[in-house]
């Protein structure tokens, strides 16, 4: 490829301020599925969920849901889009799984989600009766499934969810601390 070619193409497939972020994460597939880690292998599709939220200038949170191991929902926050603070990637993925099931419980299911869920999140999981959660990222600001609250294991209601904090956290941690590093130099 002539050279000046070359460089109009990554130009147009590279922004300046996503590239190094895209090298400090694993690749969006991996050389080879089958010696991974199932729960990895999710989480590093809800990791590419939260690389479309930074890349689209909204906190980078991403989620999947998995039922009998395939994905049956993918989303990532839209609250800056929509103007919407529900708009959270799990209240997204949520909506889309119970249309996909055609059920308001979500029972056989998983959820992967790359920072801890918050109160609104974790109270919509207990709702909706998912049975499994793992998360990247801790919150310590909202979240709720262990941080500020716990509502996943909360004995007062009437769900609990079996959750696995930090799974793959540096790779979710390092999106979320570089969306902020670039936010705070913007309103400098
Ligand atoms: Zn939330």
């Amino acid at each position: 490829m002539a050279e000046w070619l070359n460089a109009a193409v990554l130009k147009t497939v590279r922004p300046a301020r996503v590239s190094w972020v895209r090298i400090l994460l694993p690749p969006p597939f991996p050389p080879y599925p089958f010696m991974e880690n199932l729960h990895e292998h999710f989480m590093r599709e809800a990791i590419k969920e939260a690389i479309k939220a930074f890349d689209k200038g909204e906190v980078p949170v991403g989620a999947v849901i998995v039922h009998d191991k395939k994905i049956i929902a993918r989303a990532h926050n839209q609250t800056e889009l929509l103007k919407d603070p529900t708009a959270h990637a799990e209240m997204l993925a949520i909506t889309q799984a119970t249309s996909v099931l055609e059920n308001a419980r979500l029972e056989k299911t998983t959820m992967y989600v790359t920072m801890e869920p918050c109160a609104m999140c974790a109270g919509a999981l207990v709702l909706a009766r998912c049975p499994e959660l793992y998360f990247g990222a801790w919150d310590p600001k909202a979240g709720a499934c262990g941080t500020l609250f716990n509502i996943v294991h909360d004995d007062r209601l009437n769900h609990r969810i079996k959750t696995h904090g930090g799974l793959m956290e540096r790779d979710s941690k390092t999106l979320l601390q570089e969306f902020f590093k670039n936010l705070r130099k913007e309103k400098r």
